[in-house]
């Protein structure tokens, strides 16, 4: 258990904050607000987050990690006087341990046009903010939340980053549950694996606050964001959040310059209708850009959502003409080895440009086209080897 960053206290019964926001009268005098991500959770002394990994302990001495000075920093400040009063001060349950580690092809994240052909030491923690009905990794992000059962093996960044250097990976990959809550080790991790010379990427449900995201701004290199569905209703029924943060998160990583990459899980007669992937399709176009790759996945049967089917070829194939139609230049089909959608194609002349076969790229020999010379966006391309 270690401090937690990116909180505040909440203004005791009868006060008010900087902000001038009141407290209710019979507001407790421990509560403290997660500014993590998008729910803002309001969590009494001894209560959870949310998400299940972040925890409000007044007065409970607990190694102090953060950083004195740094920003997000709320970790009582060790030369103040003791209060009388116990005070909330909220602690994360996985910023010191990893439930999942693997060397993945960094296909797999997906993103197909950052670094292709080349392995990112990859790693998640138990926990996640959202509660996606149809998860396709509940036994990692649902435990915390609905059973209160946090696993892990000990990390530290340093030996994360080593790891990654020692593993012959050019990227380390902040993926398999939710990164936003695991933030304290994604920022320190993210730190050493610049300063060693590797690249960085977030896997994410986007859902994080603008807060989080302006602290991740110069940590992150790369990032594939979900987009589950383009309605509200979806969001608050199969998710339990929103998805107006979600197209915030979008368009400020748009802006902020990171190579980006979207995926969108296509689950039968939840978010298959066309009228809604072409809205999809569109916002990407617009507000991220044509050469924003979008991923179309085929769904599975998981979690609670056990009674329906995986999603139809048709409907995957469907979809990727909405998009095509809709002017995106990259849309590409998962979960459907051996399609014809899963390479890319030359956005100009559509000649073969790299072929994928699994996970497994066959790299072109520059960012152009051998056909007609155009260039293909994406960071990586032009590698050594080539
Ligand atoms: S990360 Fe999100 S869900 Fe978890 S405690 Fe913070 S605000 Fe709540």
């Amino acid at each position: 258990m270690l401090d937690a960053r990116l909180w505040k206290p909440l203004p005791p019964p009868g006060g008010a904050d900087a902000a001038g926001t009141a407290a209710s009268p019979d507001a407790d005098a421990t509560r403290v607000q997660c500014r993590l991500c998008s729910h803002y959770c309001i969590i009494a002394g001894g209560g959870t987050g949310r998400c299940g990994v972040r925890v409000n302990r007044p007065d409970v001495p607990g190694p102090d990690e953060s950083k004195p000075g740094a920003a997000g920093s709320n970790a009582p400040d060790p030369t103040a006087p003791v209060k009388a009063a116990p005070v909330g001060r909220l602690f994360t349950l996985v910023g010191d341990n990893v439930a999942a580690v693997n060397l993945d092809p960094v296909e797999k994240k997906p993103l197909f046009h950052f670094m292709p052909g080349t392995l990112t030491y990859s790693f998640g923690t138990m926990g996640c903010n959202l509660a996606c009905s149809f998860c396709q990794n509940w036994s990692l992000s649902r435990p915390p939340a609905e059973e209160g059962v946090v696993r892990g093996q000990r990390v530290t960044p340093a030996k994360l980053v080593a790891e990654a250097r020692a593993s012959g990976a050019a990227s380390v990959s902040f993926t398999y549950s939710e990164p936003t809550i695991f933030f304290e080790l994604m920022t320190d991790t993210a730190d050493a694996a610049r300063a060693a010379g590797l690249a960085t990427i977030m896997v994410s449900n986007g859902f994080q606050s603008p807060e989080c995201l302006a602290e991740l701004e110069h940590r992150i290199d790369a990032a594939n964001i979900d987009l589950k569905a383009f309605t509200e209703h979806f969001y608050a029924t199969q998710c339990g959040a929103r998805l107006k943060p979600v197209l915030h998160t979008l368009r400020t990583i748009a802006r902020m310059g990171w190579w980006l990459e979207v995926t969108t899980l296509l689950i039968p007669g939840l978010n298959d209708n066309p009228d809604e992937l072409r809205d999809m399709a569109r916002f990407i176009r617009d507000e991220l850009g044509p050469d924003v790759p979008w991923h179309l996945s085929r769904f599975h049967p998981a979690y609670r959502l056990t009674d329906r089917p995986p999603t139809p070829p048709a409907t995957l194939e469907r979809a990727w003409e909405i998009g095509r139609g809709e002017g995106l230049r990259f849309v590409y089909l998962g979960n459907m080895p051996g399609h014809p959608a899963e390479s890319t194609h030359c956005p100009a002349c559509g000649a073969l440009f790299a072929l994928r076969e699994g996970f497994h790229t066959h790299l072109p020999a520059s960012s152009r086209c051998a056909r007609c010379g155009a260039v293909v966006p994406g960071v990586g391309w032009d590698t050594p080897e080539n």
